[in-house]
């Protein structure tokens, strides 16, 4: 694989691992000529699915906007971008599973049930947008049922 910070043709393979229960294969390469260390991933290639908008409208699912919404969540919290990568990773396959046209809402549930359990800020503020808060109350509603989890 080329290099994509200086174009050597030529990248060499330092670590190979299957994760996922063997459904991708990461490789970490390096790049002889500039010394650029990265990652890629391998997976089957499931064919395109539709996100179907509150509205009605269809929509290609685009792995890069689900990615964005969770970094976005994760800013500033001791969350690394390889554990991002991950839940993309697994929740692009889970949400494969549940057919070729998938309600946005379906999507969330999934995205703030693994955030959940990742980080409780990052989940708050996924929320958040995602459920479009409206009002403080239901702000303080959603941190409450965390605190109560909490004390469990
Ligand atoms: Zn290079």
């Amino acid at each position: 694989m080329r290099c994509p910070f200086c174009g050597y043709p030529n990248t060499r393979v330092q670590d190979s691992r299957s994760i996922e229960n063997g459904s991708v294969i990461r490789r970490r390469r390096e790049c002889p000529s500039c010394g650029a260390k990265f990652t890629t991933y391998e997976r089957f290639e499931g064919g395109r699915f539709m996100v179907i908008k509150k509205d009605g409208r269809r929509e290609k699912f685009q792995r890069e906007k689900l990615m964005n919404g969770i970094v976005k969540a994760c800013e500033k919290r001791p969350i690394s971008m390889e554990k991002i990568e991950e839940m993309v990773n697994s929740l692009e396959s889970k949400a494969r599973k549940l057919g070729t046209e998938i309600p946005t809402n379906s999507i969330g549930e999934l995205v703030m049930k693994e955030l959940r359990k990742l980080d409780k800020i990052a989940y708050i503020r996924f929320a958040s947008v995602y459920r479009e808060f409206r009002d403080t109350e239901q702000f303080i509603k959603e941190i409450g049922k965390l605190e109560e989890e909490n004390d469990r």
